[in-house]
């Protein structure tokens, strides 16, 4: 590993100061330190978060609820606002990684997670956009049977790893940010990039920005909702294919409905289409199924990953019979 820096900051206002163009800010490092270890990334400093005062997790005066960046994804699982008002949310956490991960990941940490293409994560290939720009894709002549079905691009066909982001996509999150330039609020949906001919770039975060919180709007999803996960191996892995369904249903027809998948693009990916379909409708498998065909209407698969079209058709009908349930 390259020799670093450590850093520790009492304040937000010291972070946001330390921060530069070679520094990383760390939080539990369950992604960032492996990748360092690997020599993928290599910061000059790491400046520690974990001891500012972003874990609370509270209502907001909106109904809505805070919670806080270095808040752990354990904790988070388990608040009873959030196993209350958002259990989407406590069940994708809880689909993801392991108890001890989960014990050390922050929630910051893990909106800043990295894609887990084998390509990016071996300095040992030499062709990969986002590690080293304008190198090229090593994945595009080798094995694609992980990577993305919607929205890549000719530079980098890797996919988002979180499963947290996936529901915070569904439920219209807000992510809260400060930088040099003050304070600012970026929609879920828009946090996360696709590739175009930048790969190296994951978020649209600036330069010096640090995250605060994810804001969540009042919900009607409490009842009806599903995180499914398709993984190759159920008891420790990313997904294939994950579905984050959520349904308010009343006098029998689906007032409102969310669908958001995970593991087929480079950011969380939302099916407005699908969820459109679904609306004012009475629920049934039919439905569901037209639903799921919508959601990948615009997919392309690669030479090794076609599966991954039925395999998320068939998980968004079951995510959205379960959530019915
Ligand atoms: Fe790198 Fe993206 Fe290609 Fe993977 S898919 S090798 S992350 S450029």
């Amino acid at each position: 590993m390259k020799a670093f820096q450590y850093s520790r900051v009492d304040t937000v206002e010291a972070a946001i100061g330390a921060a530069t163009a070679s520094s990383r800010f760390l939080g539990g490092g369950t992604n960032l330190v492996d990748l360092m270890k690997d020599g993928v990334e290599t910061p000059d400093t790491l400046i520690d978060v974990t001891r500012l005062p972003l874990a609370d997790i509270a209502p907001l005066p909106n109904g809505g609820l805070r919670v806080g960046a270095t808040a752990r994804n354990s904790d988070t699982a388990d608040h009873p606002l959030v196993r209350q008002h958002y259990p989407l949310l406590a069940q994708a956490i809880l689909a993801g990684a392991s108890p001890q991960l989960r014990n050390m990941a922050t929630n910051g940490g893990n909106l800043m997670q990295r894609t887990r293409c084998p390509y990016f994560m071996d300095p040992g290939f030499r062709q990969c956009n986002k590690r080293l720009p304008g190198s090229g894709c090593d994945a595009r002549d080798g094995l694609d049977r992980n990577h993305a079905v919607l929205g890549y691009s000719a530079a980098c066909i890797a996919t988002h790893p979180s499963d947290m982001c996936v529901a915070l996509l569904a439920l219209d999150a807000t992510i809260r940010v400060r930088g040099p330039q003050g304070e600012r609020m970026i929609p879920m949906g828009e946090f996360h990039r696709l590739p175009g001919d930048t790969p190296q770039f994951d978020t649209t975060l600036q330069p010096g920005e640090l995250i605060l919180s994810i804001d969540l709007p009042p919900s009607s999803f409490a009842r009806h909702y599903r995180y499914l996960k398709v993984r190759d191996r159920h008891s420790y892995d990313f997904a294939l294919v994950s579905v984050a369904a959520a349904l308010d249903v009343e006098g029998g027809r689906i007032r409102a409905a969310r669908v958001a998948l995970g593991g087929v693009a480079h950011k969380p990916w939302r099916a407005p289409a699908a969820e459109a379909l679904l609306q004012g409708q009475p629920p049934d498998q039919g439905l569901f199924r037209r639903a799921a065909r919508q959601a990948f209407a615009d997919a392309r698969p690669l030479s090794h990953n076609g599966y991954k079209i039925p395999l998320g058709q068939e998980a968004i009908v079951t995510a959205l019979q379960d959530a019915l349930a």
